[in-house]
Formats: structure tokens, C-alpha cells, sequence
């Protein structure tokens, strides 16, 4: 996406301009409950600088990526889901991502069926 939106309802929620249940911060990550959740443990895992899509990462995102996906370990082991859960990216209108601010699902909770439709 040329458009490079930097404001969307991620941005107020890392603000804290709207509530959310948020269960791990640092300085470049946030973590907070689905408020739709597909399943009992949903959450998603948000970089706090705004990369709308996976599709608009660049060789300069890679060490925030790569600091993202490791702290997945740490936060399914704090919700209990370490043993069984599935991460998800939605990119692009098309995958039906809603939200133009790059997240991960983190799913878990409930047996988890493949392939995922
Ligand atoms: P996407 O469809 O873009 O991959 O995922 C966006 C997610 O954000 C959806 O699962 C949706 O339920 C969630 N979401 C949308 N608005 C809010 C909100 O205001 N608060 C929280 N916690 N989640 C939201």
C-alpha cells in the first residue's frame, strides 16, 4: 500500500484513547485481547510504529518483525496456550485484514482444525 496511513484504532488503543484488555507492553510491542475473539484465547500482537501490511515491510522492519515474532513465545506461555496455538496475518482487503496497522493473531484455547479455510 503506497498509502502509508499512520493513524487507525491501533494507534488510540497504544495512546490508551480506547480501552483495551492488554495483556504484555514494551517499548516496541503491544498486546491486547480481540475484542471479536474466533476463539477462547484470541489476542494481537501490534508493533507500536505503524507498518500497515505484512505486504509494506522492508529490510529496515525486519528487526521489529523478528522482535515481534519472538516475543510469541513468552505471551502464549503467560495465556497458557504455549502447546497448541496458531498465528495468523491478514494482508491486504482481499485477506479480509480490516485494521491497515501490521498485527499478528495469536489463536489458541481450542483444538485447531486444518487447513483453515
Ligand atoms: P484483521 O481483520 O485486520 O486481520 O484484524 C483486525 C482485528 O481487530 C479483528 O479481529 C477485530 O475483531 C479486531 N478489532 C477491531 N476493532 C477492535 C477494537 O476496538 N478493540 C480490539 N481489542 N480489537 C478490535
Amino acid at each position: 500500500m503506497a498509502d502509508n496511513h499512520e493513524e487507525t484504532l491501533f494507534s488510540k488503543i497504544i495512546r490508551k484513547e480506547i480501552p483495551a484488555d492488554i495483556v504484555f507492553e514494551d517499548d516496541d510491542c503491544l498486546c491486547f485481547r480481540d475484542i471479536q475473539p474466533v476463539a477462547p484465547v484470541h489476542v494481537l500482537l501490534i508493533p507500536k510504529r505503524c507498518i500497515p501490511r505484512l505486504a509494506d515491510v522492508d529490510e529496515a522492519d525486519q528487526p521489529l518483525l523478528g522482535k515481534l515474532m519472538g516475543k510469541v513465545p513468552a505471551i502464549t506461555k503467560l495465556l497458557g496456550i504455549e502447546d497448541a496455538f496458531r498465528l495468523v496475518v491478514n494482508s491486504g482487503a482481499g485477506a479480509c485484514q480490516t485494521v491497515f496497522h501490521l498485527h499478528l493473531h495469536i489463536i489458541g484455547g481450542r483444538s485447531l482444525g486444518w487447513p483453515p479455510g
